[in-house]
């Protein structure tokens, strides 16, 4: 007999606390190139560098931020 005592595991729920879906620039070449390597991740299942990279597209700094209209 086996002992589950402390083994189970709780169905994990992350807050998630990074942007997965966050918009990149139209007009940047970074944020582009983050978009795409998010999607690249994403595929492979790595999530923690989808993540990462999506982060990365919700802290570039823009200037003058565009709007399309
Ligand atoms: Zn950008």
């Amino acid at each position: 007999m086996t002992e589950s005592k402390g083994a189970m595991s709780p169905p994990v729920h992350l807050p998630c606390p990074y942007d997965l879906n966050a918009v990149p620039a139209p007009d940047c070449g970074v944020c582009a190139a983050l978009d795409k390597q998010r999607q690249e991740a994403r595929e492979r299942g790595r999530l923690a560098e989808a993540a990462i990279a999506g982060v990365e597209i919700t802290n570039h700094p823009h200037k003058g931020r565009r709007r399309t209209s």
